[in-house]
């Protein structure tokens, strides 16, 4: 992808703007001030990089901004130097613009760099949610953005601050959480790990806080008609909004999050919310009053992939002249135009030039962007820094991976005392997700859908048993005879899904019955089938029966709990499955608690902390411990969030301060400060 890149000269002008010693805005003056509006709107404009690899000359004559991977584009050497030298390559075809303005990559590292093979990959935020551990998700926010800069990428498409209120939403397991606090307090972590305290370390990229707003608050999860499966309507007060869906934004401003994502999902922003919804792209009230006038946001707004083409009236030429329009005047200031790139260019001057949108705006949009790119570095440092490329799937990252996903696990049931496993019984260990990387990592990895299988590297959640016990038999559908084992260990779940509704039956994308899909009151949280089958039959025959449940979001399994003794939520918790053995097998304790309510019925599955007539199965925040060993930190980090991430009341703001400050004490290496400053805050 790189033949025949021009030669270029970094910083060949001897312009204010190459300047390093300015600060940022006298740069980004200069600059903007030497553009033409051509060149402008290709600042806006971001392509994916499957359409411009084959053609990368379009990168210097649109002059763009941006170029994305989504979810499974990977350059065809998908190891870190392949990424690199693509990247490079891209690079330097942005630096033979006139004025040499490098490009800003953008993909999604949500739970790790998903898209590169040998990336470490963590549980998914769901699963993050349950150790309610800034400390932790800012350490391994810090740990995706080494991997994820030392192949050339300053920027993710991530943290999603959606706080899931309705589980049926197929996103559900990109949320830390049904809590506004739990998902502000692990959302700011992760933008602090991602950003790290300056934007130019090669250990560092620019986070986006998503897909603004309340995109886990719609109704069902969905919407109806031409754009359906999660991308819905949130029928909520406008008071709801502001009390459960607003305030992780409110955090990740004040930790400086560079970007912000609007939703898919519409939103009608008056007292009742009843009224007429609003594409979140096109939501002026919202993007340039809540976000940028109210609360002073001063990073850029990325549109979702296409997201401006659903604004209505929808049309097959998308992006419309209209589209753009309403959007750019709403405030979205770079947009993601995969395919459409060259057509957004061109109608977007001309609506310039048609004095549709002004130039004014174009400058803010354009500062806004170049902003971040200067304080990224990229003016100085435009190609991939590789000095930290051996990091990537390295020891030392695998086991902070292995951490997270260990104390992630919740405990639901654990009948005289199950668990922990001794490593001398004999175990028998089934179901489909035991031994497979694919199920157990999710979505956003290898694929955009993910895919069950060896989709990347790392250990099975049955190889990590098979590490710590002598005596460990598989059978994946419990067929083999059962004969004289201890414990059957039973692995069920989800298998791979990103975006629409999740896996339960007929295609993603399709909810009509014509479309090959299911309807989607068909579709359901409910343990599905095969799955049971192997529980019910594991559990007849062994005396002492755990079941690890591998998914993004509860299953409801109400009806075989009174034969299960030990229960546990195992999330999707990525590639490193010997965390779940370290649980298992009271190498560490399990301190998870539960980030969402676990229903009792797939028939009303809706059910949140603070609802009138609250009864769920297991109750948000719920978990049990298992003896073991865990550090003061752990102890005392514990013993804070069960203080702080109070259902009714939230985070008080002085915690909230102590939360920020151990983190960064905890990203510059001070481990014992960060603890230190946790025990002041909880009076110890
Ligand atoms: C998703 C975003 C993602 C984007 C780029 C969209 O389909 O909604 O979350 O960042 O794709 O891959």
């Amino acid at each position: 992808e790189v033949s025949a890149a021009p030669t270029v000269v970094v910083r060949a002008h001897d312009l204010p703007y190459l300047d390093e010693r300015l600060p940022t805005d006298e740069r980004v003056a200069d600059l903007v001030r030497r553009m033409t509006l051509t060149e402008k709107a290709g600042q806006m404009t971001q392509a994916e990089r499957a359409n411009v690899a084959g053609d990368p000359a379009a990168i210097t004559e649109l002059g763009l901004g941006s170029v994305l991977s989504g979810g499974g584009s990977t350059p065809a050497d998908n190891t870190p130097a392949g990424w690199a030298d693509a990247i490079d390559g891209f690079q330097t075809r942005a630096l033979a613009t006139r004025l040499q303005i490098p490009l800003l990559y953008g993909v999604d590292s949500v739970h790790g760099h998903g898209n590169l093979a040998g990336a470490t990959i963590l549980p998914h935020n769901i699963g993050l949610g349950a150790t309610r551990d800034p400390l932790l998700v800012a350490k391994a926010g810090r740990m995706v953005a080494t991997e994820t800069r030392a192949t050339g990428i300053p920027w993710t498409f991530a943290p999603c601050l959606c706080v899931v209120r309705d589980d049926r939403w197929g996103r559900t397991y990109e949320s830390f959480g049904e809590h506004p606090a739990l998902a502000g307090v692990l959302g700011t972590a992760a933008v602090r790990g991602f950003q790290g305290k300056h934007l130019d370390s090669n250990r560092s990229v620019l986070a986006t806080a998503k897909h603004f707003v309340a995109d886990g608050d719609t109704a069902y999860g969905t919407g109806e008609g031409e754009y359906t499966v999660d991308q819905g309507v949130t029928q909520q007060s406008r008071q709801h909004v502001e009390a459960v869906d607003l305030p992780p934004y409110v955090a990740a401003l004040a930790a400086g999050v560079g970007s912000v994502m609007p939703s898919y999902s519409s939103m009608d922003w008056t007292d009742d919310g009843l009224g007429n919804p609003v594409k979140l792209h096109a939501h002026d009230e919202l993007i340039n009053g809540w976000l940028k006038d109210e609360h002073g946001f001063d990073g850029f707004v990325i549109s979702d992939y296409q997201g401006i083409h659903q604004i209505p009236p929808l049309a097959s030429d998308s992006p419309t002249t209209g589209q753009i329009v309403t959007s750019v005047n709403a405030g979205v200031d770079m947009f993601m135009e995969p395919s459409q790139f060259e057509r957004f260019h061109t109608r977007l001057v001309a609506a310039v030039q048609d004095g549709a949108v002004t130039e004014e705006r174009v400058d803010d949009a354009v500062s806004r962007i170049l902003a971040a790119k200067f304080e990224l570095g990229l003016f100085e440092e435009p190609f991939a820094d590789r000095s930290h490329a051996d990091r990537i799937g390295s020891d030392q990252h695998r086991a902070i991976a292995r951490k997270a996903a260990a104390a992630s696990q919740v405990l639901l049931k654990n009948d005289d005392a199950a668990l922990p496993l001794d490593a001398d019984a004999s175990v028998y260990v089934a179901g489909r997700n035991a031994d497979d990387v694919g199920n157990q990592a999710g979505g956003w990895t290898g694929t955009w859908q993910g895919w069950s299988g060896d989709v990347t590297e790392g250990t099975t959640i049955l190889e990590g048993i098979e590490d710590a016990a002598g005596d460990v038999t598989f059978s994946e559908d419990a067929s083999a005879p059962t004969a004289g084992a201890d414990v059957g260990v039973v692995v069920v779940g989800e298998t791979p899904y990103a975006e629409g509704y999740g896996d339960v039956g007929g295609p993603e994308w399709a909810w009509d019955p014509a479309d090959g899909g299911v309807p989607r009151e068909e579709k359901s949280m409910a343990l599905q089938p095969g799955d049971v089958d192997v529980v019910e039959r594991v559990c007849a025959e062994i005396e002492t029966c755990v079941v690890l449940v591998v998914s993004g979001r509860p299953q409801v399994l109400t009806e075989q709990l009174g034969s299960i003794d030990a229960l546990v939520a195992s999330w999707l918790p990525g590639t490193e499955g010997a965390g779940v053995a370290d649980v298992l097998f009271g190498e560490r304790r399990f301190t998870g608690r539960l980030p969402v309510s676990w229903p009792r019925s797939a028939e009303d599955p809706v059910v949140n902390v603070g609802d009138e007539d609250y009864d769920p199965l297991f109750p948000f925040g719920w978990g049990l411990s298992t003896g073991g060993p865990s550090s003061h930190l752990d102890r005392h980090r514990l013993e804070l969030q069960d203080e702080v991430l109070d259902p009714v009341n939230g985070v008080p703001p002085s915690a909230a301060k102590a939360i920020a400050k151990s983190d960064e004490a905890m990203l510059e290496g001070h481990e014992s400060h960060a603890h230190n400053i946790l025990t002041a805050a909880i009076g110890r």
